[in-house]
């Protein structure tokens, strides 16, 4: 076993680092000035876009892309440190278009779409030309089940017709976003994981409605989690993604990724946390000596990089896992980090405020917005308890198929 990346990752690694240093961080008061002032599209990031693009740091999170489409062609595993870097800034991996929720759309389309498709709807999302949502979730129901989907998507002669509403759905806010991936029921009838089917959706179709943003945290995202409704729209039948019904195995495939790659980002703002609370306990005093020397404070650091370097452990093997054998053979190790990192991050972030005190809790330290990024992670893409139920039950199940094989264990209880 090799801990060590490869010379062609720690290449990469620099050079993204060094475009973070020289483009990204001297870019965020610009950026935060123009979201100030309304922009739910920073100019600032199409400046960072080119650059990106021209460096070669070009999609990189998407394994397998042709050989005539843009971008590098890495690994899950050799990307997981480059996403890292990118995280520490959130509105970052845009500027790289490798930013949800646009990245699993990708993966969607690269996997399942169809050439037309692909030529109308991937093609410009790889050029980083538009942006796009994904629109599962719903105010009436329980969505972190997806069985519970209600939005109809009805055939009628050579469309669909939808009527549903949905929330939170990142990103509809963009002014480039252009379509959504809608999940809604074609057939009622199904067995319950073929109910469902997902829907290309431009939307500038008539009977879309983004009714609003939804503040998180009392915070409003520029790019939106926004509320939808679907009266009526209609869309060409060409626009269904794979086949009726393939909406839930498509959700499974798509979450894969899409999870990781969050899980990534996240260890990235956990360094981010640590760090500036390294850095502040050392900087500061109080009762005679600097926070560090505290032995609370010296545990919360200590604690917080063996927590961090244990999941990027765990991330790491779930990246290699996905590469080897696919989503489906690294499903209980994408739920352990869906579960874990997002705590983590929420648990870091609080530490770092705690020692920072009253300014730890201001927009003056990155350190709130991080905290709410990890609160956020630990409901959307499935909420925790989901993700450890799923762990339990492939526990229970294995536990089932062993059974009796550990009773040799007992036999000094039983020699008694
Ligand atoms: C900032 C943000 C962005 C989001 N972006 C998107 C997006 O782009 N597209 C999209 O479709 N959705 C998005 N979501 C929605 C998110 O995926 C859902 O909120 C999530 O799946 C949970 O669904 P729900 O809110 O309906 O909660 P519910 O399904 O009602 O669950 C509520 C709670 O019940 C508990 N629970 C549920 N199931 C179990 C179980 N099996 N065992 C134990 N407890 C359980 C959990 O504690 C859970 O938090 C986003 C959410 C947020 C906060």
């Amino acid at each position: 076993m090799d801990f060590e990346y490869s010379d062609k990752v720690k290449a990469l690694q620099r050079k993204v680092e060094d475009f973070m240093d020289r483009y990204v961080l001297p870019a965020i008061p610009r950026w935060s000035r123009e979201v100030a002032e309304g922009s739910a599209h920073p100019p600032v990031i199409d400046e960072l876009k080119a650059l990106a693009r021209s460096d070669g740091l070009w999609n990189l999170f998407l394994p397998g892309l042709g050989a005539d489409e843009p971008g590098q062609r890495l690994t899950n595993l050799e990307y997981a440190p480059l996403a890292e870097i990118m995280g520490r800034v959130p509105w970052a991996p845009e500027a790289f278009n490798c930013s949800a929720p646009d990245t699993g759309n990708m993966e969607i389309l690269h996997l399942f779409a169809t050439p037309g498709q692909k030529e109308r709807w991937l093609a410009p999302l790889l050029a980083g030309e538009i942006r796009s949502c994904f629109a599962m979730t719903e105010p009436d129901v329980a969505s972190s089940d997806a069985t519970n989907i209600q939005t109809r998507i009805e055939r009628d002669g050579g469309h669909y017709v939808l009527h549903g509403r949905k929330w939170f759905i990142s990103g509809a806010a963009h002014p480039n976003c252009r379509f959504a991936i809608v999940m809604g029921q074609t057939d009622a009838s199904a067995d319950v994981h073929r109910r469902q089917s997902m829907v290309i959706v431009p939307l500038d179709t008539p009977g879309v409605e983004v009714i609003r943003n939804i503040p998180v945290m009392n915070h409003l995202s520029p790019e939106g989690h926004c509320e939808i409704v679907f009266r009526g729209a209609r869309v060409p039948a060409a626009n269904l993604v794979h086949e009726p019904g393939s909406g839930f195995a498509i959700a499974q495939a798509r979450l894969g990724p899409g999870r990781i790659h969050h899980c990534m980002r996240s260890i990235g703002q956990c360094e981010l946390a640590l760090a500036l609370m390294a850095e502040r306990a050392s900087e500061r005093k109080a009762f005679g000596r600097a926070l560090h020397q505290h032995a609370n404070v010296a545990d919360w650091i200590a604690q917080s990089r063996i927590e961090i370097d244990q999941a990027r452990l765990l991330v790491l093997k779930t990246a290699w896992l996905i590469d080897r054998s696919g989503n489906k053979a690294a499903a209980k190790e994408i739920a352990m980090i869906k579960a874990l990192v997002p705590r983590l991050q929420t648990q870091v972030c609080d530490r770092a405020m705690q020692v920072f005190g009253a300014m730890g809790l201001s927009p003056d330290t990155p350190l709130p917005m991080l905290w709410t990024l990890g609160r956020v992670l630990r409901i959307a893409d499935g909420p925790d308890e989901v993700h450890l139920r799923s762990v339990a039950r492939q526990e229970v199940a294995a536990a089932a198929e062993r059974r009796g094989a550990n009773l040799p264990y007992f036999a000094a209880a039983q020699a008694r």
